[in-house]
């Protein structure tokens, strides 16, 4: 066994004995996708070190594994459904979440936004040359603006943390859908959050854990 699956092995008994992460789907998805593939070269044996890595000079990070496991629990996921995604970063967290909505039978969408153009390329190579670009669709542009084309989504996460909802990403979502971000200001910790639509109008809130993302930028960003 190559020493990257034993560390891979260990973080999910890790996580298992700490009782951190009970989804069963999440697991599944974080086995199946291979992260090294989404990192630079020169973190690749990091791969399953848990904490969050750089993204070459931009600036921007990969969450840590086990932030991107919550984070398909949060999003209570399940077969089928169309996910958006506002900051693609590596693009792992969108291919985490394909395989998550992806069983036998059923396959969902995940359309994630991306408004570094150099990560754009990244992940889209990365999307590529894993095998997800069938159910991931990485697009250029201000993700706080959502992506109208594709909408409404079931669900829709932010990896980037901002001071509220913005407007269109919650016209954007489904009635009963589900949208995940962290509030907060920057460089500081910030509230995981998770907003439930209960019609066109209304929404429930609620506050999930304490985080440290890297800002949202863009026109609803901060
Ligand atoms: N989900 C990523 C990590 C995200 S880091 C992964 O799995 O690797 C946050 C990302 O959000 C960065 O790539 C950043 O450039 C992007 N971002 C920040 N504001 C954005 C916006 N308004 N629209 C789209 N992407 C944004």
């Amino acid at each position: 066994m190559s020493s990257l699956q034993q560390d891979k092995d260990l973080l999910i008994q890790n996580y298992r004995v700490r009782g951190l992460i009970k989804d069963e789907i999440a697991f599944k998805a974080f086995k199946e996708v291979p992260r090294e593939k989404f990192l630079p070269k020169n973190f690749q044996s990091s791969a399953y070190s848990d904490h969050p890595l750089p993204l070459m000079n931009t600036g921007q990070t990969i969450s840590a594994p086990h932030m991107t496991i919550m984070i398909l629990e949060y999003l209570e996921l399940s077969p089928g459904l169309k996910v958006l995604e506002v900051g693609a970063g590596s693009g792992y967290q969108a291919a985490l979440m394909a395989a998550a909505i992806t069983s036998d039978k059923k396959t969902g969408h995940v359309y994630s936004l991306e408004i570094v153009p150099e990560l754009v390329g990244f992940a889209q190579k990365n999307v590529e040359e894993t095998g997800y670009d069938d159910r991931v669709t990485i697009i250029s542009g201000d993700g706080t603006l959502g992506y109208e084309a594709a909408s409404p989504y079931d669900r829709i996460i932010l990896t980037a943390a901002g001071p509220e909802l913005p407007p269109p990403l919650f016209k954007q979502l489904e009635i009963g859908g589900i949208l995940v971000m962290p509030v907060g200001t920057p460089r500081m910790w910030q509230v995981m959050t998770r907003f439930r639509k209960n019609s066109k109008t209304e929404f429930s809130k609620e506050v999930l854990s304490s985080v440290a993302f890297v800002p949202l930028r863009g026109q609803y960003g901060i």
